[in-house]
């Protein structure tokens, strides 16, 4: 047997050391200016960030929720409207919508890319809504709310189709916000404008998080709002200010949601650091992909021609999943499955009215999803030893001799 080190699932330690110099001088900075809130490095993090979305702005906030329950808010969806989403996400999502007084409704997703389906947005719209004929209102039936905004998440790190999304959002007149909390990065080749276009850039506003397990991850918490419109991005800097714009006068209720000083400091830096860090991620991918193509029963990620996706996560689906993990799990290899149980089965929707069964294709994935180690620094080898294993917990009988020899 090989060396038999344990392979983490997300290595956070890594990337810290070999840049420690540089982000101990943040900290020297801020405790030497006492700059802990607000101030020029959040400024300098938020045009810089802004820049790298290709946006004309960003509002650093406390945390992926908050920029998502902000950027909700002040793109004007209001208490009793209807959000549109998907239950294969992490809660965030829709806790950001009920939080902005909305309900969610949830549509399946897509059987390849595990996105939104625009299909099935469509499917909701036309079948279970009524366009107000006066006013162009989108009323849903069954509630006689209205259905004012549509989310979809840019999972694991690949954009959701956004052409076809944005003409549905257009057609109905719908606020469209992206969850690029997954997304730091990644691309997506707009026919509509015959041009690669970056996550955070195409909704009305988007939403990232800087959890320190994302693409772009602070030392702590923190998110950000990016967008093109001045007057949501105002809005946004209100409501994570108490809703001031002027210290002491309120023209509104906020939230205290603010990005911290040295958190936008270590964001400065590292956002200098990410090309370089999703391109690995992407060649980890890549390597993945050529090893387990020769694998029978695994079902790899699902890249179109028109996604350049930056692998948070590296997802793949097997009938048997229990053996794997637990294989990988015996070798010290650390799994995560993202997510177990659809949002429209939690419990804490229960009084959303949905059952097993609504959403079919989130169902059936969530069932068999296994998301395997996936970080800047995973080494070549690593990822022999994972696919290996890979190999021996679904007994497909094949060598790794034959994994390699599949391979050209
Ligand atoms: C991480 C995440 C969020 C929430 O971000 P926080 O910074 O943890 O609040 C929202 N949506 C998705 C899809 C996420 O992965």
């Amino acid at each position: 047997m090989k060396g038999k080190s344990s392979i983490p699932f997300l290595d956070l330690v890594s990337p810290h050391i070999e840049i420690e110099q540089e982000l101990t001088q943040v900290f020297k900075h801020a405790l030497h200016t006492a700059s802990f809130i607000g101030g020029s490095m959040v400024e300098e993090f938020e045009r810089a960030f802004a820049e790298f979305c290709g946006t004309k702005h960003s509002v650093g906030v406390g945390s992926g929720t908050d920029a998502l329950r902000f950027a909700l808010t002040a793109a004007g969806v209001k208490a009793g409207d209807i959000v549109i989403t998907v239950a294969h996400t992490f809660i965030a999502t829709t806790e950001a919508i009920s939080q902005a007084g909305a309900e969610p409704r949830f549509v399946d997703i897509d059987e390849r890319t595990y996105n939104m389906d625009a299909a099935k947005v469509r499917e909701y719209l036309e079948n279970s809504c009524t366009i107000d004929g006066r006013l162009g209102l989108v009323i849903e039936n069954k509630s006689g709310k209205q259905v004012t905004a549509i989310i979809p998440v840019h999972l694991y790190g690949q954009m959701a189709d956004m052409d076809q999304l944005l003409e549905l959002a257009e057609q109905y007149k719908l606020i469209l916000i992206e969850d690029a909390c997954q997304a730091h990065g990644a691309q997506y080749f707009s026919k509509r404008e015959n041009c690669w276009r970056m996550a955070g850039s195409m909704g009305r506003a988007a939403a990232f998080s800087f959890y320190p397990g994302k693409n772009l991850g602070a030392c702590g918490e923190a998110g950000a709002v990016t967008t093109n419109d001045e007057v949501l991005a105002q809005k946004c800097r209100m409501l994570r200010d108490h809703g001031q714009a002027k210290k002491y006068y309120h023209a509104m209720e906020g939230y205290n949601g603010r990005l911290d000083s040295i958190q936008a400091g270590i964001l400065t830096v590292k956002l200098g650091h990410l090309n370089e860090w999703n391109r690995r991620r992407q060649e980890a991918a890549q390597r993945y992909d050529e090893m387990l193509s020769a694998i029978e029963g695994v079902i790899k990620p699902h890249c179109p021609e028109w996604a350049r996706a930056v692998y948070h996560l590296y997802v793949i689906r097997v009938q048997n999943r229990e053996a794997l993990q637990k294989g990988l799990g015996e070798a010290q290899i650390g799994t995560g499955i993202h997510y177990p149980v659809p949002l429209h089965l939690q419990k804490a929707y229960e009084n959303l009215g949905y059952q097993r069964g609504d959403f079919p294709i989130t169902e059936r994935i969530a069932a068999e999803i296994v998301s395997l180690p996936m970080f800047p620094q995973l080494q070549a080898e690593h990822q022999n030893r994972v696919v290996e294993e890979v190999l021996h917990s679904l007994g497909s009988g094949m060598t790794a001799e034959n994994v390699g020899a599949r391979r050209d």
